[in-house]
């Protein structure tokens, strides 16, 4: 945690990046304001430590404000509703956060919200935001190597079980760590989870969109219990600006191979071409300007 949370500058950078301390990472907890980044602040028996019993947002900072911050304290306010937290209003929290930030560099903000101490029925929240790295930068241009790997549910398993709580950005993503651990230890950039009955879902942190033709198409969240990604919403709303038409489709491996282009979407990793899928190349779309719409 207290790498994640503490990033020093090198003496080389300058201007606005260099804060007080030399430190450019940010901790803000609800009731408490800011603290150093390395406080150690959450308790033991905090049921987002013991149980990832909790819910979280990732915003992107840029020009020192939070992107889409609507758009995420939304979704947050849905993912609170499932899990029956009572997510407090933190639209303050994060605007104080990001108004540490220097405006001339990416950050990732994170809004987390925990069920709190078992027995207390108070939850704990907090704000950090950490540097986007510069290999996720890097990522947006080289594009990724991506690996299929099995989700092991059929497509329409979470819909009809809400308990799995499909669609709901929970505290508890070992499952997607361990995805993409194991895409790399086997020379991969990064996954695509499939399900058993054989369709694309998403990536462990972000969503798939692919064009076919004039259309630019992302998976249902509806049918799959996905989650919802706020930058694909947010790009399909505006392919019309780039001549195309949006939709939401399923989707097989092998359709994705012949496919004109695709991509895994996030608000921190921008937009970042699918290079090869399972060692085959895929088709990339240097033409359309998905990158502009969004701003990355
Ligand atoms: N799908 C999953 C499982 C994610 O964790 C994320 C983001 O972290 C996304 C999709 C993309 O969501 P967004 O565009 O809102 O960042």
């Amino acid at each position: 945690m207290r790498h994640a949370l503490r990033l020093m500058i090198t003496r080389e950078d300058t201007g606005a990046a260099l804060r007080k301390n030399d430190s450019v990472s940010v901790l803000a907890v609800l009731g408490r304001g800011l603290l150093p980044a390395d406080s150690p602040f959450i308790r033991a028996d905090d049921l987002g430590l013991t149980r990832g019993d909790g819910i979280f947002e990732t915003v992107h900072v840029r020009h020192g404000k939070p992107w889409m911050l609507d758009e995420h304290l939304a979704r947050m306010a849905r993912s609170a509703t499932r899990m029956e937290l009572d997510l407090p209003d933190l639209r303050g929290l994060a605007e104080l956060a990001c108004e540490q930030w220097p405006v001339d560099r990416e950050g990732a903000l994170k809004l987390v919200c925990t069920r709190g101490v078992d027995g207390t029925n108070e939850v704990t929240c907090y704000a950090t935001i950490t540097p986007v790295s510069d290999k996720a930068i890097e990522l947006r241009s080289t594009g990724m190597a991506v690996t299929t790997l099995s989700y092991g549910y059929p497509a329409g398993a979470r819909t009809e079980a809400p308990w799995l709580l499909g669609g709901v950005k929970s505290l508890s993503y070992a499952i997607n760590m361990a995805s993409q651990r194991w895409a790399q230890a086997n020379g991969f950039d990064d996954a695509l989870w499939i399900s058993s009955d054989g369709y694309a879902l998403e990536g462990p942190t972000s969503t798939l969109v692919w064009r076919k033709g004039d259309r630019l198409l992302t998976v249902p969240a509806a049918r799959t219990g996905i989650l919802a990604g706020t930058t694909a919403r947010h790009l399909l709303d505006r392919a019309g600006e780039v001549g195309l038409t949006a939709g939401e489709e399923m989707v097989t491996p092998a359709e994705l191979v012949e496919a004109d282009g695709a991509w895994l979407i996030s608000g921190i990793r921008g937009i970042v071409p699918i290079r090869t899928l399972d060692g085959v190349e895929l088709r990339t779309d240097s033409a359309t300007n998905l990158r502009g719409i969004l701003g990355f």
